[in-house]
């Protein structure tokens, strides 16, 4: 193994670590650094970050070791699967039904990043989690390869990235080693500047390349003709987000910022009942106490209400999230903590970083109840 692959391996098992630690969670800062390394340099949080990556590249490993060859998706097939990942991601975002989301709560890397930081996943969850690493022994990065939104997200945002990988075509034998080396189906011996959204920048690709200097990662030459090329990729991908943008303005996701009204207490939010030394009210007087956790994209504020030692309405009062990820934590979230009258539940898959901001603001309003 290169030193560059054991760099890789090294970092993405300190990444599983961070996760189990909500580091990610804690410390937005992190993220906005990937999403901007994502903009200049393309994609290493699916190469080098993210936890079910690793494990789908743990478990394609160990399928080698097995003695088991991997298959490679045929040209014909895989030309038009490339774009199911995509199509995917628009649903989300465009369309956002229901039937995406029920879909999206079986999404494994959503529900096995919610394992790592102490939710308990459901059968289901777990059997598709499992089915990808398994399919993973013979097929290297089966779910990222089609089926991860997220994938699919950031290899949209990395895709006018500006430093990539090189193939110098005057050291270039054309061997097609590189092609056989990528996990995500590539075909990177027919590249100048690489510029798909599916490249994860692992770097297998240059690892094997037997040619020193031939494959390389660095900012893109361009030719007249490649800067034509880049200048039109560049125009469409400002034309689709300037639509999503304008979507999301008028009237498809009202955005930042927004006031949020949950259902009101003794509606769905609310609980009628008594003294419970199980409930995480237990011991605290009274009254509505306020407590601020933090969402997908700031600060969510929730009100909590005590009555007779137990949890009996949970009202959002403030999010920055975007309406649709947080209307579904916010649809389940308040009824399962009052049901459990517990924070110890499990998050909404597919909008989990929601889920979290209200879980947090509840926990954090019940610990300044105790102060
Ligand atoms: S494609 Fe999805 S599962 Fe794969 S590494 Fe990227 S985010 Fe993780
Ligand atoms: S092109 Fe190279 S760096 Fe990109 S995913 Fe394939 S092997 Fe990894």
């Amino acid at each position: 193994m290169e030193k560059i692959q054991k760099l890789r391996f090294t970092v993405q098992a300190i990444c599983l670590v961070l996760t189990v630690t909500s580091f990610f969670i804690n410390f937005k800062i992190a993220m906005i650094a990937i999403a901007v390394l994502t903009v200049f340099a393309g994609v290493f949080y699916c190469g080098w970050i993210c936890p079910y990556g690793f494990m789908q590249d743990l478990f394609g490993k160990f399928g080698s070791l097995l003695g088991i060859k991997k298959i490679k998706m045929p040209s014909s097939l895989q030309r038009i699967l490339v774009f199911s990942r995509y199509v995917l991601l628009a649903l989300v975002l465009l369309i956002g039904s229901n039937f995406v989301f029920g879909l999206m709560a079986f999404d494994p890397h959503a529900n096995f990043l919610n394992m790592l930081v102490g939710s308990v996943a459901g059968f289901a969850a777990i059997s598709v989690i499992a089915f990808f690493l398994i399919v993973s022994l013979l097929f290297e990065r089966p779910f990222c390869n089609y089926l991860c939104s997220e994938g699919a997200r950031y290899g949209l945002r990395g895709i006018l990235r500006i430093f990539t990988i090189k193939r110098d075509q005057s050291l270039c034998v054309n061997c097609k080693k590189c092609d056989k080396a990528c996990p995500m189906n590539i075909k990177v011996s027919k590249a100048t500047n690489l510029r798909s959204p599916q490249c994860i920048n692992c770097f297998q690709c240059i690892s094997v390349c037997p040619f020193k200097g031939a494959l390389s990662f660095g900012p893109m030459s361009t030719d007249e003709k490649e800067k034509r090329k880049y200048i039109a990729i560049a125009l469409s991908a400002l034309v689709l987000f300037g639509s999503f943008a304008a979507y999301n303005f008028f009237g498809g996701k009202k955005g930042v910022s927004e006031e949020v009204t949950t259902p009101a207490a003794g509606e769905s939010n609310s609980v009628q009942g008594g003294g419970d030394a199980f409930s995480d009210a237990h011991g605290i007087a009274d009254g509505t106490y306020i407590g601020e956790g933090v969402g997908f994209k700031g600060t969510t504020v929730a009100q909590v209400t005590v009555k007779n030692q137990m949890i009996t309405s949970i009202e959002v009062t403030q999010t920055r999230d975007d309406k649709p990820w947080f209307d579904r934590a916010n649809s389940a979230i308040p009824d399962s903590i009052i049901q459990a009258q517990s924070t110890d539940i499990d998050l909404v898959s597919g909008a989990t970083y929601s889920s979290i901001g209200i879980r947090d603001a509840v926990k954090n309003a019940l610990e300044n109840a105790r102060q």
